[in-house]
């Protein structure tokens, strides 16, 4: 789709509050917000949205970077970068929003409305029973002197309030086109607690300002907000606070879990660490996560992410809501897995070798042997995580004890069959795949049974599981002695078996 005209130098942020582990949604919104300023050559700022106190967490703060890190995302400007409208905490800044709070109070931009929880609600109860809009009704607009004496000798505490201007605004969101807000739905909002700390209605558009934002691209959820940091912008730029300029908006689709209901944070799929515990590769994941609501193509859904910036442009972002398909997000995983060079997968796998991952002890696992191994389990992985299971036969002193696998592979005449394929491998010269195929097979003919009959209960034997790597393969590299050890322990069971 031909691209509407971005005019230069774009700045884009990326701004979240540090509560804990972060959510696809989140992570699908700081791709967008990079891919759009890599393809712009723009800046890209971080900015942590921590003022409020009682949900953020130091500990927190540094999850939120150190996932940012681990998918690979860089930024212009933040933390640990530094940059020309440091600090970029917000609870760094509170100096500035008091400063702003204090010069919107004077120019009347902004008000102290003294009504409490019980008369609010009491109020909207009473308007929506009239049918009438049930937001802030402007009670505490127009006081008296008179008036706010009586309420300070009261004792109450009192909120500020962003006053709204009385026509409707309109803007062009760059993902949804044209909108526009009527004065009924949008009242006038709080921007500080009684308690006196600032809320996001009135940080977030701040720094905005501030920091020469051109970009505003989050999700749709923030939609409704929109329209009120327009108006506070405007504000902004009477009292001299910024550029002067308001953003350009664009709102990102939902993101839908289970049963066509918004994803949640709630939601176990929702959590990234869930995909950095099973070992997603970071560009499988974005690449996913890009797909909701963007397609580099109709017909390729596998791409790099230097190919989604090359490609990146907000026109061809789809208003309608995605729907998160952990399957598909498996797939295209798989995908990046299998691209990797042999290399780059032997490193890839490394956490996953050890501890706590790794059931084997430490001195058992042999680098040479998982290298010849995992091209033959490069092939066959979704996560790595998978790479556990798939090569502990090699470094465990004994198979995995699985019943099942064991029920389901050791039939009436297993043990004459592997009898026989003993036999038949103590025998082979030269211990490689081929001849130890030719081996099995030959055993099993005599059998009357197929490769694949033939097979099952050998794998049983050597890797306690039903499915797995390419068995001859396998068995190359767990070389002679452990191979025939292994039947040898599983003909014992099963004779154990029928004498018992
Ligand atoms: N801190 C806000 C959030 O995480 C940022 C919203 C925005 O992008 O304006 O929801
Ligand atoms: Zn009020």
């Amino acid at each position: 789709m031909a691209s509407a005209p971005v005019p230069a130098p774009v700045r884009v942020r990326f701004c979240p509050s540090p509560t804990g582990n972060p959510h696809v949604g989140l992570v699908r919104t700081a791709l967008f917000n990079w891919a759009f300023a890599r393809h712009h050559k723009g800046t890209l700022v971080f900015r942590i949205e921590d003022t409020d106190v009682a949900r953020n967490t130091e500990e927190s703060y540094q999850q939120l970077l150190d996932s940012m890190r681990w998918l690979g995302f860089d930024w212009d400007e933040g933390p640990q970068t530094g940059g020309p409208h440091a600090p970029y905490r917000q609870s760094e800044r509170m100096d500035i929003y008091r400063d702003v709070v204090a010069k919107l109070l004077d120019r009347g931009y902004a008000y102290h409305c003294y009504c409490t929880t019980e008369e609010l609600d009491e109020r909207r109860e009473a308007a929506r029973k009239a049918g009438k809009p049930s937001g802030y009704d402007g009670h505490c607009r127009e006081l008296t002197d008179e008036q706010i004496a009586g309420y300070e000798r009261e004792g109450r505490e009192h909120i500020i309030r962003f006053r709204m201007p009385d026509h409707p605004i309109t803007f062009t969101d760059l993902v949804r086109g044209e909108l526009t807000f009527t004065p009924e739905n949008v009242p006038d909002y709080g921007i500080v607690r009684a308690n006196g700390s600032p809320l996001y209605t009135l940080v977030n558009p701040v720094d905005d300002a501030l920091m020469e934002i051109t970009h505003v691209l989050r999700g749709e959820d923030l939609l409704s907000s929109t329209p009120r940091q327009i108006a506070l912008y405007a504000a902004l730029a009477e009292i001299g606070v910024g550029g002067g300029t308001t953003p350009h908006f664009g709102h990102l689709p939902y993101v839908m879990g289970e049963g066509n209901k918004k994803l949640s944070k709630r939601d176990p799929q929702s959590s990234l660490n869930l995909y950095r515990e099973r070992g997603f590769l970071p560009e499988g994941l974005l690449n996913y996560l890009s797909l909701l609501g963007w397609s580099l193509s109709a017909d390729r859904d596998i791409f790099t992410l230097d190919e989604m910036v090359a490609a990146f442009e907000l026109t061809d972002v789809n208003p309608n809501p995605a729907r998160f398909d952990l399957k598909k997000c498996e797939h295209i995983n798989a995908e990046h897995v299998r691209r990797l060079d042999v290399k780059a997968f032997i490193e890839a796998c490394g956490p996953w070798l050890k501890a706590p991952h790794a059931p084997w002890r430490p001195e058992a696992f042999d680098q040479a042997a998982f290298e010849a191994i995992a091209p033959h389990a490069q092939t066959r992985l979704t996560v790595l995580s998978d790479i556990t299971a798939n090569v502990d036969f090699l470094f465990l002193d004994e198979p995995v004890d699985d019943e099942t696998s064991w029920q389901k592979a050791m039939k009436e005449g297993s043990e004459a069959l592997l009898r026989n394929v003993r036999a038949k491998l103590a025998g082979v010269a030269q211990w490689s795949a081929e001849p130890l195929k030719a081996a099995v097979l030959a055993a099993g003919e005599e059998h009357g049974l197929k490769l694949g009959k033939a097979q099952a209960p050998v794998r049983v034997a050597i890797t306690g599981r039903t499915v797995g790597l390419p068995l001859f393969e396998s068995l190359e590299v767990l070389g002679r002695e452990r191979t025939l050890a292994r039947i040898d322990a599983a003909l014992a069971k099963l004779a154990g078996c029928e004498g018992a």
